[in-house]
């Protein structure tokens, strides 16, 4: 059975345009509760370390580069079929290709500034949710 929880941030290129309102707007209006949320910044090695995964590909150090420019906003969201409804959500990796009324269709500036990260498996929800954040802080 799908879970009930995803994990989320909004990158640095939305929160940096002032789009992140804009964005939580539409998470809550699709019916996501908010279960933890913050604003914060990486530095280099920890974004290396969340996307520890794609540390063979090409664009890791651009990814890391950028996802430590700026402020982030990381949440925890509830809902049923929390993971693959978000994906939904949020649209294609690449803005390009993201479907219309999408996040990263609306917000997106290129592949890598795509406004807005989302999990793609329970599992990962649950790791890259206590990357952020304590048990205590998720209510
Ligand atoms: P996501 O699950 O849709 O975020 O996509 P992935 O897990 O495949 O990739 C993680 C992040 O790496 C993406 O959100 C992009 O910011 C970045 N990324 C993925 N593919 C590319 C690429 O081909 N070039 C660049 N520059 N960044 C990429």
């Amino acid at each position: 059975m799908a879970g009930n929880r995803t994990f989320t941030m909004i990158k640095p290129d939305a929160v940096g345009a002032g789009n992140s309102g804009a964005i939580i707007k539409m998470i809550e209006e699709a019916g996501f509760r908010i279960v933890a949320m913050k604003k914060t910044q990486l530095t280099k090695e920890r974004a290396g370390q969340f996307y520890e995964v794609h540390k063979a590909r090409p664009f890791y150090n651009d990814l890391t580069a950028y996802m430590s420019s700026g402020f982030i906003i990381p949440m925890i969201l509830e809902k049923d079929n929390a993971v693959e409804d978000f994906r939904k959500l949020i649209g294609a990796t690449d803005p390009a290709k993201a479907e219309k009324g999408t996040i990263r269709n609306l917000f997106a500036k290129s592949i890598d500034a795509n406004a807005i990260h989302g999990s793609d498996s329970d599992e990962n929800a649950a790791i890259e949710g206590s990357f952020f954040f304590s048990k205590f802080e998720q209510f």
